[in-house]
């Protein structure tokens, strides 16, 4: 049989309006930030690729490649690279976040990956992204580029803001939405865990575990957390949070029951991997033992 392949057109907006016109005018294109996740998801046909039929680079939208601080934030372009970001000094970063980057892939993954395609992929493929959970727990927003239509006029272009945490519950991202930028607000959690279990060498798909907390004079004034897996799973217990937040450390005999029973909540959908669930328990209480000190 044969069988006929035809060249993807690939375009280059060079501004996001003109990404946002060029994506309303085709059919189905894809916007291509890394192509890390676009080329690992495609099956190979007879020897050659079966690439999209458009795609629209970002590649020339210099403004979506900024990082920036200030004492709002962090404000961080769709196409910083996850190595990028990971090499912005330790103490700007958000508390975590060179940690989880670190868990991200490998080097040469994180030198082509993107923050937008990373977030992308994840929310439209439910599946791994181990930056989400994270970029949740810091209560990060995402903004979105898109052409509004109007009635009898021509579409305009808009933007919204969306919590992370919402964004997860919605159907993905629509293929002429684009992201352009995540804002991390200003924080001050002082104690971080990431973690991810198993951390040998194992046919199970990982678990991550992110917790951070404040500690203000031996009090817990603040403690969220995290389970999550490679399916997009991302798992958190506020009743808990609410629970333990603003207790004093050490814990009381009350307050380590109430997070005992909370983490074992957590890891409920994951009670086939016993040794993974007893882990995460370890480290919080590991978490809230540090913390007294
Ligand atoms: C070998 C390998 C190992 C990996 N290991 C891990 C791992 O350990 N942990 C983990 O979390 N992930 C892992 N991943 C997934 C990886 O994080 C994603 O493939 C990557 O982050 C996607 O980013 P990208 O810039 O390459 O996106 P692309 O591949 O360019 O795009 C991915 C999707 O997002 C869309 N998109 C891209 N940018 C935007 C935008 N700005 N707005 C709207 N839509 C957009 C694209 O249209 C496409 O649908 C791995 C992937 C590979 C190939």
């Amino acid at each position: 049989m044969v069988s006929k392949h035809t060249s993807p057109r690939v375009l280059f907006p060079q501004s996001i309006n003109e990404a946002l016109q060029m994506a309303a005018g085709e059919n189905s294109p894809v916007f291509w930030a890394g192509g890390t996740g676009i080329t690992a998801s495609l099956k190979p046909n007879s020897s050659l690729l079966n690439l999209p039929k458009v795609i629209i680079s970002l590649r020339m939208l210099d403004e979506l490649t900024r990082a920036s601080r200030s004492e709002l934030g962090m404000e961080i372009g769709s196409m910083v690279t996850l190595d990028r970001l990971a090499s912005i000094r330790r103490r700007i970063l958000p508390p975590g976040l060179p940690e989880t980057l670190a868990l991200t892939g490998n080097k040469p993954l994180r030198c082509r990956a993107t923050l937008g395609g990373h977030i992308a992929q994840a929310l439209n493929r439910k599946e791994q992204g181990c930056l989400l959970p994270l970029l949740q727990l810091l209560e990060a927003t995402v903004e979105i580029r898109y052409l509004r239509e109007r009635p009898r006029r021509k579409p305009v272009s808009a933007v919204k803001r969306i919590p992370l945490t919402q964004l997860e519950n919605e159907e993905g991202l629509g293929s002429s939405q684009l992201i352009t930028r995540v804002n991390i607000p200003a924080s001050s959690w002082n104690f971080v865990v990431v973690e991810k279990l198993p951390s040998s060498e194992s046919t199970a798909s990982p678990l991550l575990f992110h917790s951070l907390a404040r500690i203000e004079k031996s009090v817990l004034t603040d403690w969220r957390a995290a389970v999550s897996d490679a399916t997009g799973r991302i798992l958190r217990n506020r009743e808990t949070e609410a629970v333990v937040s603003g207790r004093s450390l050490p814990f009381s005999a009350r307050d380590r029951s109430a997070l005992e029973d909370g983490i074992k909540w957590l890891t409920k959908p994951w009670e086939d991997r016993p040794e993974d669930c007893a882990a995460v328990l370890r480290l919080a209480f590991d978490f809230m033992r540090k913390a007294a000190e």
